[in-house]
């Protein structure tokens, strides 16, 4: 899928998420695992990827992806540098030609964009890097790196576990209302579901960036089987957002 709003900036920004399909995983992976860390055959990723940045012509060579570990720390690309950075779960650049991935099975791939400053930032934002405020932290590391304004960033949040699906305990609901109020937590029969999507938004909005500039996908990895899910299956592999200046 893309997002309308960046798809006007066609000329100078790559986007895409990917879904499953298109690829050679096998099962549990099938088919467009883009991820080496959960158990697929190294070879069938690697293809994956390289299939990928034919499809969508760009450099696998420049491809930058992220040892993501559910944290919220954000690295600066300054150049073609080694293809996986460790222990972050959200890059920043402004230079052109270099390809910034995010992998998710229902955390939030984030995509941000500002057509001013020419820079662009992906974010994976699970539950813990959300509670981290890690879109915050990537939209000030934009600010202070880059000089990017807040009336100009563009931002996409792609398909992820929505509240019809996330189911969350008592405890964790707890903690989610007295850190950041009430509101993201919806409670069904005694049951509790998160908003990772109006988390996210509320730190989006908080820190003065236009809610028509902000671009919510509808869709549900956990109800939607076009798409790989930790939730409804576990063992399973990732889809991607990419984002690149061209
Ligand atoms: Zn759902």
């Amino acid at each position: 899928m893309e997002f309308s709003q960046f798809r006007k900036f066609d000329k100078e920004l790559f986007h895409v998420i990917t879904d499953r399909y298109g690829g050679v995983s096998k099962a549990p992976f099938d088919n467009l695992n883009v991820a080496l860390h959960v158990g697929d055959s190294v070879e069938d990723v690697l293809q994956n990827r390289i299939m990928i940045s034919h499809k969508y012509d760009f450099s696998i060579k420049n491809l930058i992806f992220m040892d993501q570990v559910h944290g919220n720390d954000v690295v600066v690309i300054e150049h073609a540098m080694d293809n996986r950075i460790e222990n972050c779960d959200a890059l920043i650049t402004n230079e052109r030609k270099i390809p910034l991935m995010v992998m998710v099975a229902d955390c939030i791939p984030i995509m941000i964009y500002d057509p001013v400053k020419n820079a662009i930032a992906v974010v994976h934002a699970g539950r813990n890097g959300t509670f981290l405020r890690i879109v915050e932290k990537t939209i000030f590391k934009m600010q202070e790196v880059y000089g990017c304004g807040v009336k100009d960033i563009m931002i996409g949040m792609g398909p992820s576990i929505q509240s019809c699906c996330y189911e969350v305990g008592k405890d964790l609901a707890d903690i989610c209302d007295k850190n950041f109020g009430e509101g993201f937590i919806l409670i069904e029969e005694e049951k509790y579901f998160l908003n990772l999507q109006a988390l996210n938004l509320s730190q989006m909005l908080d820190m003065g960036i236009l809610k028509e500039n902000i671009e919510i996908s509808s869709i549900c990895t956990a109800c939607d089987t076009n798409y790989f899910s930790y939730r409804r299956e576990e063992e399973t592999g990732r889809f991607a957002g990419f984002i690149m200046i061209r």
